[in-house]
């Protein structure tokens, strides 16, 4: 196949997990964010429909690898375990792990003090993986990021370890909770596409190129991240 998508082919299909605002979120009932602009313009360079398939993060892969969706965009981290089963596209975003603590406990203070701690995750992501490594921490998987969020707010967890873009959304809107500043890792964005679709690989990249070359890119940054 060296056509990025089958000829009959009327749209192209983004999956995602719409609950990961700013990247993608639903609002007024539709999925929408950073990430879906950048499949509008995939979907629009291609002549096609964007669909998009709103899952589970951790089923993503899957349904990738057996054709249900052409490609991820989901502020997925382009890791090499992942890179064994789908391929990446060059990065589009500069992305890191942060801790979210309570405000009215200083029980964590940064990275050393998760400890056997209990922490919450969202299912399936780097952050869960991160917090798996630390030793003797009670790690709770959450499907939505906000859940593990409102549970920490609740006294349910002593931290939550979560990208930091969102985290900042989710803290925005519980004010019992804050960001600590220790990092606890640097990572970064791309879109997946299955291994055997080197064509649309070829023309994300592309896209992801002129986005970027265009100053249309930054003009999208300022749209969601802008103050
Ligand atoms: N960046 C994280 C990962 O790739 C989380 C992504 C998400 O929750 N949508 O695992």
């Amino acid at each position: 196949a060296d056509k990025p998508v089958d000829e009959d082919k009327q749209f192209i299909v983004m999956g995602t997990n719409a609950e990961f605002p700013p990247f993608e979120y639903i609002a007024g009932g539709e999925v929408t964010g950073f990430d879906v602009d950048i499949a509008k313009k995939i979907a629009e360079k291609l002549g096609l429909e964007l669909k998009i398939e709103n899952m589970q993060f951790s089923g993503l892969i899957a349904a990738l690898q057996t054709k249900k969706i052409d490609f991820i965009a989901a502020g997925m981290t382009n890791t090499e375990e992942r890179a064994k089963s789908v391929n990446f596209s060059q990065d589009y975003f500069e992305a890191s792990q942060v801790i979210i603590v309570k405000k009215d406990s200083d029980a964590v203070k940064g990275k050393a003090d998760l400890e056997g701690k209990k922490i919450g995750v969202q299912l399936g992501t780097t952050g869960e993986m991160e917090a798996k490594e630390i030793a003797d921490a009670t790690v709770e998987s959450y499907d939505a990021g906000f859940a593990a969020v409102m549970d920490l707010a609740n006294g349910k967890l002593d931290a939550v370890v979560i990208d930091q873009k969102p985290a900042e959304k989710f803290v925005s809107k519980n004010d019992k909770v804050m960001i600590l500043e220790e990092e606890l890792t640097k990572e970064a964005y791309a879109i997946a596409v299955n291994k055997e679709d080197d064509a649309l690989l070829d023309t994300i990249n592309q896209v992801i190129q002129e986005l970027q070359e265009s100053g249309e890119y930054d003009a999208l940054y300022e749209k969601y991240f802008g103050e």
